[in-house]
């Protein structure tokens, strides 16, 4: 058993605290990695503050991990000692249900096993990355591939995989108007991903202080939520929607933005959502949503990234700024993910 630093949530209402957890002895197909980078998600944030109902505490949060492979178990095939290697939001699942068997691992039918937070198929509470070093078995490692710098790859392991699924699914590329709504830690990504793919992106944010970036990160065109004139001009104009948004949103408004056969995807977690079935009948459009993304699918997204020099834009900081950071998240006031320099968990 290995003991290491980490910083933990012990309560809702309680700012979280540096602390040193166990990580378990290895098994036959265990890797040990030492984390270098930790995205701050903002469902670490949902989940710490209660958001999501009751949870297990003291929680240690982060999702959206990269880092050297440090030891691993005798049966290990996949990953060497030295491998630059990351972990998202899945740490197991049962691997040999239906829903994993297709590399949906998120949907497994005996339930996923959550990077934190979830009770491991070994009946242990998992415990996530904000921590030095994180014991994971090999087949929900993901391989970084050269080219692709661990601080920025980091969000990817979330926020990119969460956003490829979407976009991959309903053919996010040339010739198709992809809109993105939000542009935190997911639409960031998800504006930059969507370019690459080859589609026309409109970045759509409340208002217009995120302009210049968004056209920087690769966004074609930008219009403020905010102004009531924008879903006027809008109307039927989109093949794909992405909602990244993690508030209430006027889901209306924004399906009466979509082309005949145009879909609405949801990741953010939008907490309710008024529907008017009108907004669905008219031009065909179709109202989805996604849940992460299954281990071959984030490596393909990993790929993807590393091919079209896709990284996050990140804001790097220490253990003992993860507070404020939170309260910064809240306040939409990141460009446009924190990353958490994990040598600083001393
Ligand atoms: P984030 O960095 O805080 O970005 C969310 C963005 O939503 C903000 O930058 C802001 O964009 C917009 N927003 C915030 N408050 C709003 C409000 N009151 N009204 C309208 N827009 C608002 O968060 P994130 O890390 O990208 O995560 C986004 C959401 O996705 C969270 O709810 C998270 O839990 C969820 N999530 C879901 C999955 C999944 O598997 N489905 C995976 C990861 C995360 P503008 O400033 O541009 O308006
Ligand atoms: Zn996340
Ligand atoms: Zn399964």
């Amino acid at each position: 058993m290995l003991t290491v630093n980490a910083y933990a949530a012990t309560a809702p209402t309680e700012p979280l605290t540096p602390t040193r957890i166990a990580r378990r002895d290895l098994g036959p197909h265990d890797v040990l990695i030492e984390v270098k980078y930790c995205g701050i998600c903002h469902t670490d944030i949902h989940w710490v503050r209660g958001d999501w109902g009751a949870k297990d505490y003291p929680v240690v949060p982060g999702h959206e991990m990269t880092g050297i492979v440090t030891e691993a178990g005798g049966e290990v095939t996949r990953h060497l000692v030295g491998d630059r290697v990351g972990v998202g939001c899945l740490a197991n699942s049962c691997r040999t249900c239906a829903n994993c068997r297709k590399g949906y691992e998120q949907y497994c039918l005996e339930g996923n096993v959550l990077t934190y937070g979830s009770v491991d198929r070994d009946g242990t509470l998992t415990q996530g990355g904000y921590s030095t070093h994180i014991v994971v078995t090999e087949d929900f490692v993901l391989k970084i591939p050269d080219g692709l710098a661990l601080d920025v790859a980091a969000p990817l392991l979330c926020a990119g995989a969460t956003t490829f699924s979407p976009l991959e699914r309903w053919g996010a590329g040339p010739g198709k108007k992809v809109a993105v709504i939000g542009v935190g830690g997911l639409g960031h990504v998800a504006v930059k991903i969507a370019h690459a793919m080859g589609a026309e992106v409109t970045a759509l944010s409340r208002g217009m202080g995120k302009k210049d970036d968004a056209l920087r990160l690769g966004a074609d065109h930008y219009h403020a939520t905010a102004d009531p004139d924008t879903f006027a001009r809008l109307a039927g104009e989109f093949d794909l929607i992405l909602n990244t948004v993690s508030a209430p949103l006027d889901v209306d408004a924004f399906l009466s933005t979509l082309a005949i056969d145009g879909t609405l995807a949801v990741v953010g977690a939008t907490p309710e959502y008024s529907l008017h079935r009108a907004n669905l009948v008219r031009n065909q459009r179709a109202l989805s949503g996604s849940l992460i993304a299954g281990l071959p699918g984030t490596q393909r997204m990993l790929d993807f990234c590393a091919a079209h020099g896709v990284g996050a834009e990140i804001e790097t900081i220490d253990a003992e700024q993860i507070n404020e950071a939170y309260d910064r998240v809240l306040a939409s006031d990141v460009r446009y993910r924190f990353v958490l320099d994990n040598a600083t968990l001393v």
